[in-house]
């Protein structure tokens, strides 16, 4: 078998790893012996998770990109069934010409279905959808022992469980199958709202997420004072009866060509960009219909733009708190604002209370925030400062995020970690892993 030797890296470009060997998987049928190969071994999919959970610094990445043939469509049924690389720009241009879209969907389409699975993402409508795990019907996972099976809802339930959310290390899934939703045409009704300062996200959001089946928001973080956490509140629902319609389903790409020196992204010039962004919406309120693309994927038309962060890469910082009282979110918003650290590009929502299959998922009901910060010498005093305000507050760090927390904070936020550790397959590792739990590479 033919072995690639290059760099893989994850969206952040932090932190820096090299892996041994990564070796192209390219046929179902023909897979590597797994125990044949030196080391650990770790599924790569298109390397859209921001820090290590991708990352197998010093073994084997089995590059699943190549398994990308779709198997089966039951349009009536809205049911897909697709080979584990496909990505999920494949299956859009596929099914939204079709009256179908993705259940559920991240911030971007340059993801693959099993790297979807792996890390049990979730989109703005968390809160009356739950995660892209709660439509998975079954897929096929490959042990290093050899097996072959089948995981369902009802068949290897508990390997189902461990492998939603379960960050590649359980084995090797080959293929997926998932329901689709139906939708009335290719766009969404937008309505944008200016709120003032946190008070007001919870006025909007309460009366949003009713109705809503799309909500979220875009925060300036480093307005501080009586404009704490102010910023812009997105709701959008699929735009019925549909209009005639002949939406190109992809952007004209703008492309960050080379790295920007770190230098130009410091806590003014981001400063300026937050608040421009904020500025930007001039109008307290605005309606628009949208096409799903930028509607869903508005950074996907800046290709390679983790690449204006310069060689040093960046962290994306996400939790998920409790808001019973809303005084933690308000405390950590202030921290954030008065700590001095540039932030740019600061997602704010409210995850609701749909239980994921996942034994290591993510979202908990609260509010979630996806902090983007350039990787400076002084941030880690920072987050680490964060990192026990949400253990305090009953939140979590999101593993597809992080590159960062400590094995304490990591078993503190997912007590139930040992028992997912039950299914983690012997052969399988990644950097995340090894770091959260203490372990060394075999
Ligand atoms: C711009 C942007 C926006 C994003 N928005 C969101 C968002 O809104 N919500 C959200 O939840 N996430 C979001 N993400 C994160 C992204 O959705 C996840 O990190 C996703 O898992 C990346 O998929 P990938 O194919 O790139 O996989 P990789 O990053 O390559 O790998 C991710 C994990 O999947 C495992 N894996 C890959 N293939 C297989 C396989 N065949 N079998 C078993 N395991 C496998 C890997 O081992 C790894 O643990 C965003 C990322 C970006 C860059």
């Amino acid at each position: 078998m033919a072995t690639i030797i290059k760099h893989y890296r994850s969206w952040g470009r932090f932190p820096k790893s090299t892996p041994k060997q990564v070796i192209p998987v390219q046929w179902r049928s023909e897979l590597p012996d797994f125990n044949a190969i030196e080391g650990t071994v770790l599924p790569f999919g298109y390397g859209r998770t921001y820090g290590d959970v991708c990352l197998n610094n010093g073994g084997t990445l089995l590059d699943t990109t190549f398994l990308n043939r779709m198997l089966a469509f039951d349009e009536e049924n809205g049911i897909v069934c697709v080979e584990a690389g496909v990505s999920l720009e494949d299956i859009v241009s596929f099914i939204v010409p079709r009256g179908w879209f993705l259940p559920v969907t991240p911030g971007t389409k340059y993801v693959s279905v099993a790297g979807a699975i792996a890390n049990d993402v979730h989109g703005k409508n968390h809160h009356s959808a739950g995660t892209f795990g709660c439509f998975v019907t079954r897929f096929e996972l490959v042990r290093s022992s050899g097996e072959r099976l089948i995981c369902s809802p009802d068949e290897n339930t508990e390997l189902f469980k461990a492998t939603i959310g379960g960050l590649g290390l359980t084995g090797l899934i080959t293929w997926a199958e998932f329901r689709l939703k139906p939708i009335p045409s290719r766009l969404i009704d937008v309505e944008r709202i200016r709120f003032e300062n946190l008070g007001e996200f919870y006025e909007i959001d309460d009366e949003s997420v009713e109705d809503y089946e799309y909500t979220v928001s875009w925060v300036d973080a480093m307005a501080t004072g009586e404009h704490l956490a102010r910023g812009v509140y997105m709701r959008g629902r699929h735009f019925d009866p549909p209009l005639p319609s002949n939406g190109h389903l992809s952007l004209p790409e703008v492309r960050v060509p080379f790295d920007l020196p770190s230098v130009l992204l410091n806590k003014f010039t981001l400063k300026a960009m937050s608040s421009g962004f904020y500025g930007l919406n001039f109008r307290k309120e605005s309606r628009s219909i949208e096409h799903i693309n930028p509607y869903f994927y508005p950074l996907d038309s800046i290709k390679d733009w983790n690449k204006g962060y310069g060689t040093r890469g960046f962290l994306q910082y996400q939790f998920c708190v409790p808001d019973k009282d809303r005084k933690a979110v308000r405390e950590i918003s202030k921290t954030i604002a008065n700590s001095g650290e540039g932030v740019f590009l600061t997602v704010f929502k409210r995850f609701g209370d749909l239980e994921s299959p996942g034994m290591l998922s993510f979202p908990r009901p609260g509010i979630t925030y996806a902090l983007d910060f350039p990787n400076t010498p002084t941030l880690e005093n920072l987050l680490s400062r964060l990192d026990d305000m949400v253990l305090e507050a009953g939140g979590r760090l999101y593993p597809a995020k992080d590159a960062r927390m400590s094995a304490r904070h990591f078993q503190a936020f997912y007590p139930n970690w040992q028992e997912f550790a039950r299914y983690v397959d012997p052969k399988f590792s990644s950097s995340f892993w090894r770091r959260v739990t203490g372990e060394t590479a075999c």
